[in-house]
């Protein structure tokens, strides 16, 4: 198994990305089946890097989106815990139900 945990984001010099950037499905297993809820990811979102490092799953990165840096949701591998909606510091994350 390969695991990288922390990872620099050439893109974002210094950030520290998560665990399932590099993996694939077969030598990690996603958990994105076990929650019916997901997070969504705001405008408000300043790209702190906040909600990459504390995401007990690796699923989330920051990536430039539209010319602005942002948090992006792998949502193959989000299990639905909430952290990430805790600890941002804008509250740019709300967690929603997931389309049927
Ligand atoms: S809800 Fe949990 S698993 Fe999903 S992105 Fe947020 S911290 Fe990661
Ligand atoms: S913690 Fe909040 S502001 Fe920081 S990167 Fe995550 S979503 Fe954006």
């Amino acid at each position: 198994m390969q695991l990288k945990w922390l990872m620099k984001n050439e893109n974002n010099k210094g950030q520290e990305q998560g665990g399932v950037i590099e993996n694939d499905e077969k030598n990690y297993p996603p958990t994105g089946e076990w929650s019916e809820i997901k997070p969504e990811v705001s405008e408000k979102c300043i790209a702190c890097g906040q909600c990459v490092k504390f995401c007990p799953e690796g699923a989330i990165r920051i990536e430039e989106v539209n010319g602005k840096n942002r948090a992006i949701v792998d949502l193959r591998y989000c299990k639905g815990c909430e952290l990430c909606a805790e600890t941002c510091p804008v509250q740019a994350i709300k967690m929603v139900k997931k389309d049927d």
